[in-house]
């Protein structure tokens, strides 16, 4: 069985304040393993070129896009239609829910997932249309930790080592210092 797809959607974006933390929340959606960034509150297409950029540098096929009326289409994925005309799961990060490390084996994976984040001020609407209200520890923090700490126990033990087969740039481990292959510039040598 092939995984059903998994989307991030960050709520409330901010142009003027929020480009740097959501330019990070997209990147490690991409790195972890999402399919989809899915953008709320203003547009941004400078954030969309930057992961873009990352995509033709670094491989993968993570796709962005930009959500109108994020409450309708969140109330809308969950109720009817996750894509391919059935109910999808929505699963909200907050730090009022219930442990991650406790609901992550409740949550079906035979159905295109969506994890929520929020960024200044979450809209109330969220838990209720939320199948899962997540906590990633009881403490404030931050959308980036929260997310990538669920990314990794979602995937489990190597979920975090992904290689895309697509790669331009390719980072060989390295103990000390930068080794980075090119593959472009080797084909061309
Ligand atoms: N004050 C906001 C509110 O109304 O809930 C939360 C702001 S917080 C800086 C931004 C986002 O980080 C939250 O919406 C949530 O997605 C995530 N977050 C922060 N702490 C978290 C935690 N302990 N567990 C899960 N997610 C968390």
């Amino acid at each position: 069985m092939t995984a059903s797809p998994l989307s991030v959607l960050r709520l409330g974006y901010r142009k003027g304040r929020d480009p740097r933390i959501t330019t990070h929340l997209a990147l490690v959606s991409r790195a972890l393993g999402a399919d989809r960034f899915l953008l709320a509150g203003d547009e941004d297409s400078d954030l969309f070129s930057n992961v873009e950029s990352v995509n033709q540098r670094f491989g993968g096929s993570m796709e962005c896009e930009y959500i109108k009326g994020s409450m309708g289409w969140l109330k809308r994925f969950v109720e009817e239609d996750a894509g391919d005309g059935e109910p999808g799961v929505a699963v909200h990060l907050t730090m009022y829910g219930e442990p991650y490390r406790e609901v992550i084996p409740r949550i079906r994976r035979d159905r295109p997932v969506v994890l929520v984040v929020g960024g200044a001020k979450v809209p109330g609407d969220v838990f209720q249309h939320a199948q899962y209200n997540v906590a990633v520890g009881n403490q404030p923090h931050s959308e980036v930790a929260a997310l990538a700490l669920f990314m990794e126990a979602w995937f489990g033990e190597g979920g975090s080592e992904r290689h895309f087969p697509d790669a331009r740039l390719i980072i060989e481990p390295s103990a000390r210092g930068k080794s980075v292959i090119d593959k472009q510039r080797l084909e061309e040598e």
